[in-house]
């Protein structure tokens, strides 16, 4: 390690135990609280793509198409409230697709939810799990977050409450950004490390895998540019199990503070022992959606913490517990997140400005994403992003912007048919 003032592994993960807990299951408690007078009474569902800005590795389309893909929902109660979530998927990071997002929300999820009271977020949970069956765990959980922040909007705007003071919390931030490097060659990462550094980003995560010294030149380079930002290596489950060993290793010897995703999360006997090598903190990001398989993986010794991103987990409910969840046993989180447009990074916002993150978050959409549907565009500034006030997730849609994105994704769709 350098003599810089970076996070050693013991300090990152002391600092990182401390979170508030417990307040969501009490508060949300469908009986303890009046039943609501509205019920919920429709939802549509927008198929979009954002216009993107520079290369990132999960915007390719399968059909020629570029784009951060996006299923924007509109939940409507009968008294006329309307909440908006966002489903971000991408099927070069995972299985769900903007196509089978739409229907799984459209055919599948959205349904069991009508008719049900809006403020009842943990019922119409228990609902969709009914509509969609498991596999290893939640089925299509980026179709159900964009439900979930929808559902929390929705609630929001009934109790005229934000998401931090339905939970008791107050709202926090600014967070503090992280800038993501993902060169396609290493000519390029001076000049990627410079786009971040104009906008006053201090703090780097880089994508790695599958080759450890063009990896271990990569974190170099970006080291000795900023002596000392956060440095934040993000494999996506993309190593084979013996050289993730020997990333790890020169990943930390080239100045990295944590590990993220060096495996697909079923290799469980790679995640131990990459834990118990101890080079690098090692996190886990791609296959952890609920709590129980993150208390598992715990439990098993297969990581020192968790990259929280709502919109991989379900939404915000499950999220939630697993800030809770890593307190409780005393490790790491970071947040994190899927190149959220708008409405999906406000949720991200919202969730870690109420458990007072302080670390950078690799929340992307911002330096990727082109583009907004909302009213007032959310505040990003100097490197960090302001949490939105007002209730819900404290954001106002424009219909006709959505129309707009709608429209542009339909003319590219016919242009390439
Ligand atoms: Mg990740």
């Amino acid at each position: 390690m350098s003599t810089t003032d970076r996070w050693t592994r013991r300090r990152f993960l002391g600092a990182s135990a401390a979170v508030p807990l417990g307040c969501w299951a009490t508060k949300s408690s469908a009986a303890e609280r009046e039943p609501s007078r509205v019920k919920i009474d429709r939802i549509e569902v927008f198929p979009v793509r954002y216009p993107t800005v520079g290369y990132f590795k999960f915007f390719q389309g399968q059909d020629g198409s570029y784009g951060r893909p996006a299923v924007i929902v509109k939940l409507s109660a009968d008294d006329g409230t309307i909440g908006w979530g966002q489903a971000v998927p991408s099927h070069t990071w995972s299985y769900e697709t903007l196509e089978t997002d739409t229907i799984a929300i459209r055919d599948y999820l959205g349904p069991t939810l009508i008719g049900r009271d809006p403020l009842d977020i943990s019922g119409a949970h228990a609902a969709m799990d009914k509509a969609l069956a498991p596999s290893f765990t939640t089925g299509m959980p980026i179709a159900r977050a964009g439900l979930d922040f929808a559902l929390h909007d929705l609630a929001g705007k009934l109790a005229g409450k934000s998401l931090a003071e339905m939970w008791g919390l107050s709202r926090g931030g600014p967070i503090l950004l992280s800038w993501t490097v993902n060169p396609q060659s290493l000519d390029e990462v001076d000049k990627l490390i410079d786009d971040g550094w104009q906008r006053g980003y201090r703090n780097f995560n880089i994508k790695v895998a599958p080759d450890p010294a063009f990896d271990a030149e990569l974190a170099r380079r970006v080291r000795r540019r900023v002596p000392e930002g956060f440095l934040w290596a993000d494999a996506n489950g993309g190593y084979a199990p013996d050289s993730a060993l020997e990333a790890a290793v020169k990943l930390a010897d080239a100045g990295c503070d944590v590990l993220e995703a060096p495996l697909r999360p079923n290799r469980i006997r790679g995640y131990q022992a990459l834990k118990k090598q101890g080079a690098l903190p090692i996190f886990m990001d791609e296959g952890v959606v609920t709590p129980v398989e993150l208390e598992e993986f715990i439990r098993l010794g297969m990581l020192d913490g968790m990259a929280m991103k709502p919109s991989r987990c379900g939404g915000l409910a499950s999220n939630k517990r697993q800030i809770e969840l890593v307190g409780e046993y005393g490790l790491a989180w970071l947040g994190s997140g899927l190149s959220d447009p708008d409405i999906s990074l406000a949720a991200h916002l919202a969730l870690y400005g109420a458990f007072g993150l302080k670390k950078p978050a690799a929340l992307n959409g911002p330096q990727f994403l082109d583009g907004s549907v909302l009213s007032r565009p959310l505040v990003i500034r100097d490197g960090f992003a302001e949490v939105p006030r007002g209730p819900g997730l404290g954001v106002e849609v424009d219909e006709g912007k959505v129309a707009e994105l709608v429209r542009r994704a339909q003319a590219a769709k016919k242009t390439r048919t």
